[in-house]
């Protein structure tokens, strides 16, 4: 892989200061607008990563920065010591879009997860009456719920967890889509189960048919929370709103980051009932940006926008697409497996054709942004708005890296 001088040059000035716990591709970005970004030397890339879905609407959607712009001018925040009069918009918007009551806005992924690990033991010790301290979540392996030292305790990736302990207790991890290990699991002290309903990190894993609806049903029946993480798969990504919707379920709490704040400002939000967010008094849980004005602003706009249907249309329609084309490389023996839903996938790909890594280098050379997990598997989200044009583009790259 060959970066130009001026590249390495201030790739090598970012490496000399800054912590090496990424690794990123070669490329130094300077702009971006919809799907193409554009690096310091002006060569123009597909993005086919869209920021794991934090850009589902596109670089520099005009919506979204005229919303953030004109906010910009008004006030950016107040933190939650005062009312600001974006907040109860927010809120109100985000429960109905979620057909939920109550909202807890956050910044991060992370923290919502936080949130909902605290909301789950607060209901459970106060409403489901779990004795003091020993509140269980069941989780599933290969997770990826964020970085936080609570949240890796129950992440199943060495990489994650190494050298980070000692790790919180209270965590029961089961086979993804195993529904018999997890009703096993879940004992009467059992609070929540919490998984995403497609693993995102884990190389764009979809459950079983039947799986969400199971877990609904468990759930229901043991009197436990279901938490569906729809940090990286919800508002649109998957041809719905939500990725839950492609079974019918309803969980009680959703989980919410990345897309919320279009790409231009942190926001994530747990979204449950007045039950179960009903536990938190004042004082008990909080955040200084969680709910600040730039950010409501620019989730009221992405939330007016997912209320159109169109992003969801075009995820699903695109989708069909994108997964059609992929199907058929399965077929030249470079791709051992596809897998995903609405504009997202998982490529598996044959180790002969060379690792993840390398096959995302060649794509980079010929003007394609996607990151690769697990060592063989590449993840392709393009930005919800991109062309079917764009999009035939870059799947013409994939096909020639693999099969030249
Ligand atoms: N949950 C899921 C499903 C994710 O994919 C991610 C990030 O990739 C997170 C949580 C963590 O989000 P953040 O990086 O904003 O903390």
């Amino acid at each position: 892989m060959s970066a130009s001088e001026s590249v390495r040059r201030a790739i090598a000035a970012a490496d000399s200061h800054s912590a090496h716990n990424y690794h990123p591709l070669p490329i130094v970005i300077a702009s971006a607008e919809g799907a193409w970004m554009t690096d310091i030397e002006g060569r123009r890339y597909l993005d086919m990563l869209a920021g794991y879905s934090a850009l589902n609407f596109g670089h520099g959607n005009r919506r979204l920065i005229d919303a953030a712009k004109a906010q910009l001018d008004r006030v950016t925040l107040t933190s939650r010591a005062f009312h600001h009069d974006r907040f109860a918009a927010f809120c109100t918007e985000l429960a109905e879009l979620c057909g939920m009551e109550t909202v807890l806005p956050m910044n991060t992924g992370a923290e919502a997860v936080e949130t909902a690990v605290k909301t789950a033991r607060k209901w459970g010790y106060q409403v489901k009456r779990v004795p003091e301290n020993m509140a269980k979540i069941v989780v599933a392996a290969g997770n990826f719920h964020g970085r936080t030292t609570t949240v890796i305790s129950f992440s199943t990736d060495p990489e994650a967890r190494a050298d980070y302990g000692p790790y919180t207790p209270g965590f029961e991890i089961v086979p993804y889509g195993d529904l018999t290990a997890m009703d096993a699991a879940i004992t009467e002290n059992t609070v929540a189960v919490l998984i995403e309903p497609i693993q995102g990190e884990a190389g764009v894993l979809v459950p079983p048919p039947g799986y969400l609806a199971g877990v609904r049903a468990l759930t229901e029946e043991r009197n436990v929370l279901f938490i569906a993480d729809e940090i990286q798969s919800g508002l649109g990504r998957t041809g719905r709103t939500f990725a839950c919707e492609h079974e019918g379920v309803v969980p009680d709490v959703y989980l919410l980051g990345k897309a919320l704040g279009g790409g231009v400002v942190p926001v994530s939000a747990v979204v449950s009932s007045q039950e179960v967010l009903g536990v938190f008094r004042p004082g008990e849980h909080g955040s200084t940006f969680g709910g600040n004005p730039l950010a409501c602003a620019v989730a009221l706009e992405v939330i007016a926008m997912l209320r159109t249907g169109e992003y969801q249309r075009r995820a699903a329609d695109l989708g069909d697409h994108l997964h059609r084309e992929l199907g058929l490389l399965t077929g030249t023996g470079a791709v051992e497996a596809v897998r995903g839903r609405g504009l997202w996938a998982g490529v598996d790909i044959a180790p002969a054709r060379g690792t993840g890594r390398q096959i995302s280098e060649r794509l980079l050379d010929r003007g394609v942004l996607v990151k690769d997990t697990h060592g063989s598997t590449i993840r392709i989200a393009p930005p919800l708005v991109i062309s079917k044009e764009d999009l035939d583009w870059g799947l013409a790259q994939l096909r020639a890296v693999l099969t030249d």
